[in-house]
């Protein structure tokens, strides 16, 4: 089969390596789509705690191939996704019923081979089923699935305002998510027009156009657009400079949430006597770990929408030019691999 391999940070190709094959208790899916996100960049710096060799891809979907001995929920044909996040079901967090903080975690297309290949294996626990969703909305499940932790994490309270940071697409369903999980008011704001578009599209009350350098003027706007502040604040941008707002936006009471990935040193200054006097929560959501079947429910009742957010196309063979459209072209939105 074809595969992305890296050996090393930033040194990867396109090549035939041999395809797997399934052993107890795994299936053999062949991919049909294949998202890259934002994490695939840090990945591909040999960040985001990478091991080479490496296939990275964490978000797909594609049939079941073929299965080992003893799975017997699926069988060829099937369409499905997989929850890339792999926990130990032993160290003292997974015993205590928290295992997205497992000491020992690993990650399909982080660690372990994920799905930038024609073919992947996935133990039968990681796999889920699909239904009637397309391929194109079912390579959202894992984002989505990453948003409908961040709503777990956030633990919103009904009637409350919301500001979320960043449109891309797990900003944009969290965003969603947020607004039909009871939220009075629900704002987006982001440097991109074209992807505010879409959050407006999507349910976001309103919108705000940023200009990334000047968010000292983005501060200002967004505090006279609600100058009591935002009940919950969402940084979903992993830029420091914007993290630096959120606690100042938020509301006495309220709750600012760390959601961006951002470099493994970022820092951002925070006024103590701020957070002490007016109250605030800060909290951070990492990935996902058991909200597939939540996720692919939402997705299949619409109540998760992802019209309009694929962006641009490429082949396995592209994968290079597919990372640097995701890097620096202003257009790029969601990102797939086509097999
Ligand atoms: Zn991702
Ligand atoms: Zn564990």
């Amino acid at each position: 089969m074809k595969a992305v391999v890296y050996d090393s940070p930033k040194n990867f190709t396109v090549r035939e390596i041999p395809t797997p094959e399934p052993k107890e208790g795994e299936v053999l899916i062949k991919i049909e789509l294949a998202g890259i996100c934002g994490t695939d960049l840090h990945i591909h710096e040999g960040n985001f705690l990478a091991e080479f060799p490496l296939i990275p891809g964490h978000e797909m979907v594609g049939i079941v191939s073929s299965v080992g001995k003893g799975v017997t929920d699926f069988k060829s044909g099937d369409r499905v996704t997989v929850n890339p996040v792999v926990s130990c079901g032993d160290c003292e967090f997974c015993r205590e019923g928290s295992p997205i903080l497992c000491h020992n975690r690993k990650g399909l297309g982080t660690n372990w081979p994920g799905s930038f290949a024609e073919y992947m294996i996935a133990t039968q626990d990681l796999v889920f089923k699909v239904g009637n969703l397309t391929p194109e909305q079912a390579v959202f499940a894992e984002p989505a699935a990453c948003a409908m932790h961040g709503i777990e994490t956030l633990g919103m309270k009904p009637g409350s305002t919301a500001l979320v940071f960043g449109a891309g697409p797990t900003g944009q369903i969290l965003a969603q998510l947020i607004a039909k999980s009871g939220a009075a008011h629900v704002t987006v704001a982001a440097s991109t027009k074209f992807k505010l578009d879409v959050a407006k599209n999507l349910g976001a009350d309103a919108i705000y156009v940023m200009d990334r350098s000047n968010v000292k003027k983005s501060f200002e706007d967004l505090k006279a657009m609600r100058p009591e502040g935002y009940d919950y604040v969402i940084e979903a941008t992993g830029n420091m400079d914007i993290a630096e707002i959120c606690v100042p936006l938020t509301r006495s009471g309220g709750t600012m949430m760390v959601y961006g990935v951002g470099e493994t040193t970022d820092t951002f200054p925070i006024n103590a006597f701020d957070v002490f006097h007016r109250e605030i929560t800060i909290k951070g959501s990492f990935a996902e770990i058991d909200t597939f079947p939540s996720t692919i429910s939402a997705l299949q009742s619409g109540r998760i929408k992802t019209d309009g957010l694929i962006s641009h196309r490429f082949s396995l063979e592209e994968y290079g030019k597919a990372l640097e459209t995701l890097r620096s072209d202003k257009t790029a939105h969601k990102v797939v691999i086509t097999f």
